[in-house]
């Protein structure tokens, strides 16, 4: 059964053929090259945004559990009009504002245990890339000038509209485009390069000085990055119209070839059934569920489980089921890790494992369905937990359900193992400072948990408070 995926573009889940030539083996496609929209950096990343960046760590992932290789990119967006303006409200360079978004982003992606990306292109350092865009658009005759600023006129890309299939009355009335830029001859018209204004950072280029509209920052990344069409491009499914409908058309126009072979999109996350806005008082950053005691792990647990092509619904009650649910993984591998003594191997474990391993790759095989891949891991675990109960798993059984958990924790990537902090650590006397810490913590002794914590953090030990306790883990 090949790795089949749901290509907006075509509206089919479709089998995935990276390269665009069928292989018999999956060791013999050629790399997968696969793009992201990265954020924009201009304030906290929010728990939503996050549901698609660990829907890009979930899809990488998996495609490495089957064994194909991925060069993966995400832009960072440190120019546009928030930035600019976040910048000049605080009085300090564009640069120095995003830096601090960019440092806080790139903390949180390791907080959530979402894999660093090969390639994390900024735009401000791509300004070459948009520069060779414009021209070639322009020697096409694609491009048209209005009071300094460049825009693409869409008339002239027959095929404007083919990945989100607004019809043009629709986009023309107005109803899904902002109307609010007169000075354009078409409304569904963009600006690739925006004239320079007074106070703003901009570029010197062929054309005038300047900065890049938002659009063109993606399509010039890409082509930076890969240099050809691409396997992947991803993002939230509130970027197929018009920024993905845009990169296409730029692209495509641009460089003659085709852009992107499969479009994937995370469909949204709502919070308490409705959409986040700070005014509901819904709306949380990750460092939000932090502070209020969640742990990252749940967090990442329920944003990875649920299907990507679904609406999310948060609850704050969904993640202490997650943390849960997590409660119940760690008890496993903590009785796992008690079996000790030498009887045969059970063969019953070999059999529910390989069968677990098949069903989890067919359900992730099937559109990436998590979902289901988490029902039926539980149903493994379930059968070990059984197994247990009934004194019918030998020392080599718990590590070959050691091994299978790792395996697929390279997908899900929330399951602590404790035992991989072992070598040359004292677990018990962690334990024994962790106990004082808590314990200087309920007198209000500050100091000294403070100090324990720190003493922990040289050797390398990172606690990480829940609402189950305390956990501690080796930094990686
Ligand atoms: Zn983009």
């Amino acid at each position: 059964m090949p790795l089949k995926i749901y290509n907006t573009m075509s509206g089919v889940v479709e089998e995935f053929i990276p390269g665009g030539d069928k292989k018999e083996r999956i060791a013999d496609y050629p790399t997968v090259n696969m793009y992201s929209c990265g954020p924009t950096v201009y304030s906290y990343a929010h728990i939503g945004n996050f549901r698609t960046f660990i829907f890009n760590d979930l899809f990488r992932r998996y495609l490495k559990f089957r064994g194909f290789t991925v060069n993966h990119a995400m832009n960072i967006t440190d120019v546009d009009d928030k930035t600019i303006s976040g910048a000049l409200a605080e009085n300090v360079s564009l640069k120095e504002y995003t830096d601090k978004y960019i440092g806080i982003f790139f903390d949180d992606l390791r907080t959530l245990n979402i894999e660093p990306v090969e390639h994390t292109p900024r735009a401000t350092e791509s300004i070459d890339a948009m520069i060779d865009l414009v021209e070639r658009l322009d020697a096409k005759g694609i491009v048209y000038e209005k009071d300094g600023s460049r825009y693409f006129s869409i008339k002239k890309f027959g095929e404007y509209g083919k990945l989100s299939r607004l019809d043009s009355r629709e986009i023309r009335s107005g109803l899904r485009y902002d109307t609010d830029e007169y000075e354009k001859d078409d409304i569904r018209d963009f600006a690739l390069w925006k004239a320079g204004k007074e106070n703003e950072p901009s570029w010197d280029t062929p054309f005038g000085k300047g900065r890049p509209g938002w659009h063109i920052e993606c399509s010039a990344m890409v082509r930076k990055v890969f240099g050809t069409t691409i396997d992947i491009h991803t993002g939230g499914v509130d970027l197929i119209f018009p920024h993905h409908e845009n990169e296409i058309a730029q692209s495509e126009a641009a460089y003659g070839e085709k852009f992107v072979r499969y479009w994937v999109h995370a469909e949204h996350l709502l919070v308490d059934g409705s959409k986040m806005s700070k005014s509901k008082g819904n709306f949380y950053t990750l460092r939000d569920l932090l502070d209020k005691g969640y742990s990252p792990r749940a967090i990442r647990y329920l944003l990875v489980t649920a299907h990507y092509r679904k609406q999310l619904n948060f609850t704050l009650e969904g993640l202490l089921q997650a943390g849960q649910a997590l409660q119940r993984i760690d008890n496993l591998l903590l009785r796992l890790r008690e079996i000790t003594g030498n009887s045969d191997e059970n063969l019953v474990v070999k059999t529910n494992s390989d069968d677990f391993i098949k069903k989890f790759i067919e359900s992730m095989d099937d559109d990436l369905n998590a979902s289901r891949g988490l029902g039926i891991f539980f149903e493994y675990l379930h059968s070990i937990n059984s197994l247990l109960d009934e004194g019918r798993i030998a020392k080599v059984d718990a590590e070959r359900v050691f091994c299978v958990l790792k395996r697929i924790d390279s997908v899900f990537g929330f399951i602590f193992f404790p035992e991989e902090t072992d070598a040359g650590i004292d677990a018990e006397r962690i334990e024994a400072l962790i106990d004082e810490r808590n314990r200087s913590r309920r007198e209000k002794n500050f100091k000294r948990s403070d100090e324990i914590r720190d003493i922990l953090l040289d050797e390398g030990i990172v606690l990480e408070d829940t609402k189950d306790g305390t956990r501690w883990k080796k930094k990686k």
